[in-house]
């Protein structure tokens, strides 16, 4: 458990960091304390950072499909499944090339299938409107389907080395405690990580800021002693109410999972995977729900551009024999 240090006491930030904190911007004892952390933390990653499979490239599309992954699935599962995707599908063209039904059997296990159709649409613009080519900037990163902020961010600094900074759930909480000792807004958030962010070496930054909010800085039960940060954290030298969780919204509480509708969806894209269903069948795995929640879980999918319905039943989208929308 975490433990206030009596006496410690280190500068809160203020004001947002300036990119490799330039002299005079901030205050000079400011200055150097974050200097000095960003030092101790990338020391402490070059030892102890995680060795996962998408760090070990720089291949942007390879990137970008593992950052669509990672969106909402686990780092063990997408660990699994990327590269057997990228076995399929090798290259960004190979993708673009592919029946959307043929990219959303090859997401099995990874969940949210939409981010499968999603994937598909970017691909496909990136052969488009980008020559194959990933680009480069945070901006047009942002345009693909499926890419946001966070996304378009990770992929500009893992893969082209760009001072961007991705501020997910965990890279937020250390920024709160270690860096601003006070509760950020997303925007704050944002700007104080921006200013973070080494021009030099953005990729292993924010490799370091992920792993330790994942390893160490964790939400409940914080690793203090043993935190490569300990010496520089100002929420450990100062105490008091979390900053990560003072102010933040409350988490929903967790609906259940079985009989939810998104339950239903992954269970019929899975029974989809094997090949199209007649009606009959597509009811079958339906039940439980009545007519309307029927047509719901079929329409919501077809509106994510996951299945099609024809003659035959309901299919994958992108496969054969299949109509783009379902009459009645
Ligand atoms: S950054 Fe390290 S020292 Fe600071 S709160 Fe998190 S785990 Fe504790």
């Amino acid at each position: 458990m975490r433990r206030a240090r009596a006496g410690a006491s280190l500068p809160a930030v203020s004001e947002p960091a300036t990119p490799d904190p330039r002299p005079g911007s901030v205050a000079s004892g400011e200055h150097a304390r974050v200097v000095a952390l960003r030092a101790d933390l990338l020391a402490w990653y070059e030892d102890s950072g995680r060795d996962l499979p998408w760090r070990r490239t720089r291949d942007p599309y390879a990137i970008l499909v593992s950052e669509l992954m990672l969106q909402q699935t686990q780092v063990d599962r997408v660990a699994r499944a990327w590269p057997a995707f990228l076995a399929a599908f090798p290259t960004v063209e190979a993708l673009a090339a592919a029946p959307v039904a043929e990219v959303v059997t090859a997401w099995r296990g990874l969940g949210y299938n939409r981010r499968a159709v999603r994937l598909s649409e970017a691909a496909r613009r990136i052969v488009d409107e980008h020559g194959g080519r990933v680009p480069a900037e945070v901006a047009a990163l942002e345009r693909l389907p499926g890419v946001g902020a966070y996304t378009a961010r990770a992929v500009a600094a893992f893969a082209f080395g760009r001072p961007a900074a991705p501020v997910d759930t965990n890279v937020a909480r250390v920024l709160a405690r270690a860096v601003a000792g006070a509760p950020l807004t997303a925007r704050r958030g944002q700007e104080l990580a921006d200013g973070l962010v080494p021009a030099d070496r953005a990729a292993a930054w924010n490799h370091a800021l992920m792993d330790l909010g994942s390893r160490h800085c964790t939400a409940r039960s914080p690793r203090c002693p043993t935190c490569p940060l300990a010496a520089r954290c100002v929420w450990y030298a100062t105490g008091g109410q979390d900053p990560a969780t003072g102010g933040a919204r409350r988490p929903r509480p967790q609906g259940r999972f079985e009989g939810s509708d998104r339950w239903y969806r992954g269970r019929l894209v899975d029974a989809l995977r094997q090949g199209t269903m007649p009606w009959e069948a597509v009811e079958a795995s339906l039940t439980g729900l009545d007519e309307d929640g029927r047509r719901r879980i079929v329409d919501g999918l077809a509106a994510d551009g996951l299945v099609a319905a024809g003659d035959e039943g309901l299919a994958l989208a992108g496969g054969e024999e299949t109509e783009a929308t379902r009459d009645g």
